[in-house]
């Protein structure tokens, strides 16, 4: 009892008063993360599992900051959100990725499709579509080549979401439905919503291959999604192991360390069209 507690005493747990201080400095510098050109988008290859081609990209942001060093959007996308600053940033992420896709297309590699996360704020913004309208516009990427990952908890009040999507789908992009799993199961609505893609959470992916409760979970998702004809994405795939296990299942895409790391769009160019098997 007493040696436990003295083992918990030395792991570091800041204090409420350091935990403040980190939000307020994040906060601070996030103001003007964008115009600093602090933030950089990385991506990540999504692969069909038959040949480990990539099929897709994954957009995912990242912060380095000149002093605070590089920041994990784990903790900054929260305080992004609270604050706003999540507006101006995912419109930046959002035309970086539409005019980085662009260019791998003039470049000709072959075409993937890239996805952009969403967060509430922005969703719910009323001038999202008519944004994504200007975007696709400006950058000349026909919609088909861009898909938006909204999580559950984002669509949780389906009256209000439902409007939106289908305008969204409307424009001819891809919407899926993201951290699939973890949120307010919304099953009693997957057929209504005009979703093309469930990305299954890693929370559910690792050791899948023995693992029965996940083999159970993932087993029916596939299968329930197939009879629904949406595409499922395995995320999170660190062991070749995994990737059997899914195969097995029948499960055509997964993303995950096995075959990348997010990369910089320099180092992501180079592995389209290659098999990412290692
Ligand atoms: P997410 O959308 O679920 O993204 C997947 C996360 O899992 C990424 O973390 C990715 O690096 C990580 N990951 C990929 N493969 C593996 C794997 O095999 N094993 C493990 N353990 N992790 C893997 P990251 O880049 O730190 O992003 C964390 C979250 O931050 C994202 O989760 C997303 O919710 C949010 N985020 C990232 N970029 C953006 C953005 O541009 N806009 C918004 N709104 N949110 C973003
Ligand atoms: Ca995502
Ligand atoms: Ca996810
Ligand atoms: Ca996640």
């Amino acid at each position: 009892e007493a040696k436990q507690q003295g083992r918990q005493t030395q792991v570091y747990n800041p204090s409420l008063n350091e935990q403040l201080h980190r939000r307020m400095e994040i906060e601070l510098h996030l103001r003007k993360a964008v115009e600093l050109g602090q933030l950089k988008l990385y991506y990540q290859p999504i692969v069909s599992t038959a040949n480990a081609r990539p099929v897709g990209m994954e957009s995912l942001i990242r912060w380095f900051h000149p002093e605070l060093g590089a920041i994990s959007p784990g903790e900054f996308i929260p305080v992004a959100e609270e604050t706003g600053f999540i507006v101006p940033i995912g419109r930046w992420v959002l035309e970086e990725a539409c005019r980085q896709n662009k260019q791998w297309q003039q470049d000709g590699f072959t075409p993937i499709v890239i996805s952009v996360n969403i967060s509430s704020r922005q969703f719910y913004d009323p001038l999202f579509t008519e944004s994504i309208v200007n975007l696709l516009h400006r950058t000349g990427l026909e919609p088909h080549w861009l898909e938006l990952e909204i999580t559950e908890g984002v669509m949780m009040d389906i009256h209000t979401a439902l409007p939106i999507l289908k305008e969204l789908q409307a424009l001819g992009i891809n919407l899926s439905i993201d951290d699939f799993g973890t949120g307010y199961s919304s099953l009693k609505y997957l057929k209504e919503l005009p979703v093309g893609k469930l990305k299954i959470d890693q929370s559910f992916i690792k050791h899948i291959d023995s693992n029965v409760v996940h083999t159970a979970i993932v087993s029916s998702v596939l299968s329930m999604s197939r009879q629904l004809g949406l595409e499922v994405v395995a995320e999170g795939v660190e062991r070749v192991e995994e990737l059997n296990a899914l195969r097995e299942n029948g499960c055509v895409f997964a993303q995950g360390y096995l075959f990348s790391h997010p990369v910089p769009a320099e180092v992501a160019g180079k592995l389209l069209g290659e098999s990412l098997y290692p």
